[in-house]
């Protein structure tokens, strides 16, 4: 009877010691370092706009006042304990949000963490519906639109070198150095999926590269090992079987049957019989990979000048962001972080 009225998890008491915010352009993420998994409500109120957190059978020991705000929704965060044991949070916000929360396992630098997003539901409706990039040149012919992608970022680090750096960190200056060798270039236009320190789950990241049009998607990484030995750079193109599950997916949700495969101009699944739509995803898919392992290849060909490569050749894996059937995509690891030199010439 006593484990029924009080789960294991509630009877322990929780403290939360650390408070995080990383601002998106679409969300605002609070993240509360809490010792162990924690029983919680969140709701949000209007007229003034606020959220509330409840949290049971916890303590505060981090110190909201602390946060930087700026650039985020929230005006100003005050807590109270509550009903003896429990913790409520409240957010003073500047306009109304849709709130959404879940718990994240510990990581290579935190431990349990509850995660409260405050969805500005306003700001994805105003970019609503897609404004393809397309900017003419004096030949009148549209610019090459490659999107880069920078790994991680946020709550997630990526791989940590021993010296601390950090992956979402370094993929983000060198993601930003590569758009503007980009944009230079008369003909391309880069387009970055982060600007800042905030993540994006990895089916947005593919979203936003059909948003901007892009010809080419190139995610930028670095590789970690658990010894300090392995080191180079390597290129991935998708995997066949990453490909099959993925032909499987897009056939599965019907949402995606309305998406024109291959951009402006090209062909729509919509109407089409499931063999039909399979063998033209199919052949998309084989053409995508087929020009992500070429343009792959004289990446590595340049990259082996100015650095170690790990492999000779384009590797193949199933990473998710690879996944666009018509996009051509290849993921850049650019060197190990796990290696002390490395790290060095990352940062
Ligand atoms: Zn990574």
């Amino acid at each position: 009877m006593l484990t029924l009225l009080f789960p294991m998890a509630a009877m322990a008491g929780v403290n939360v010691e650390g408070v995080r915010i990383w601002p998106a352009p679409d969300h605002t993420r609070l993240v509360l370092d809490v010792a162990d998994k924690v029983d919680h409500k969140v709701f949000a109120l209007s007229g003034p706009s606020r959220l509330v957190i409840d949290l049971e059978n916890t303590t505060l020991k981090a110190d909201f006042d602390k946060l930087d705000l700026s650039g985020s929704p929230v005006k100003r965060i005050r807590s109270a304990p509550r009903n003896g044991n429990d913790l409520r949070v409240v957010l003073d916000l500047k306009s109304d949000i849709k709130p959404r929360s879940f718990q994240l396992e510990p990581n290579q630098q935190y431990g349990h963490r509850l995660v409260v997003d405050l969805i500005d539901e306003g700001g994805l409706k105003a970019r609503k519906p897609s404004e393809p990039t397309v900017t003419e040149n004096a030949n009148g012919k549209r610019d090459i639109i490659v999107v880069v992608d920078a790994g991680h970022g946020g709550e997630d680090p990526g791989a940590i070198g021993p010296r601390g750096t950090r992956e979402k960190d370094v993929v983000l200056r060198m993601s930003k150095t590569l758009a503007e060798l980009i944009d230079a270039k008369p003909g391309y236009t880069a387009k970055l999926t982060r600007t800042g320190d905030y993540y994006i789950d990895l089916r947005s990241r593919t979203l936003l590269a059909r948003k901007h049009n892009a010809d080419l998607f190139v995610s930028v990484h670095a590789d970690a090992f658990r010894t300090p030995q392995p080191r180079g750079a390597s290129v991935f193109a998708l995997s066949q079987r990453g490909a099959t599950s993925e032909t499987a997916r897009w056939l599965a949700k019907t949402e995606n049957r309305s998406d024109l495969i291959g951009g402006a101009g090209g062909v729509s699944l919509d109407g089409r019989d499931d063999m039909l739509a399979g063998v033209l995803l199919d052949l998309s898919m084989t053409a995508s990979i087929n020009s992500s392992l070429g343009v792959g290849d004289s990446i590595l060909g340049r990259l082996g000048s100015v650095a170690k490569l790990h492999k000779k050749g384009v590797e193949q894996a199933a990473f998710a962001v690879l996944k666009s059937p018509d996009i051509p995509s290849v993921l850049v690891e650019a060197g190990f972080i796990s290696n002390p030199k490395e790290e060095q010439n990352l940062s």
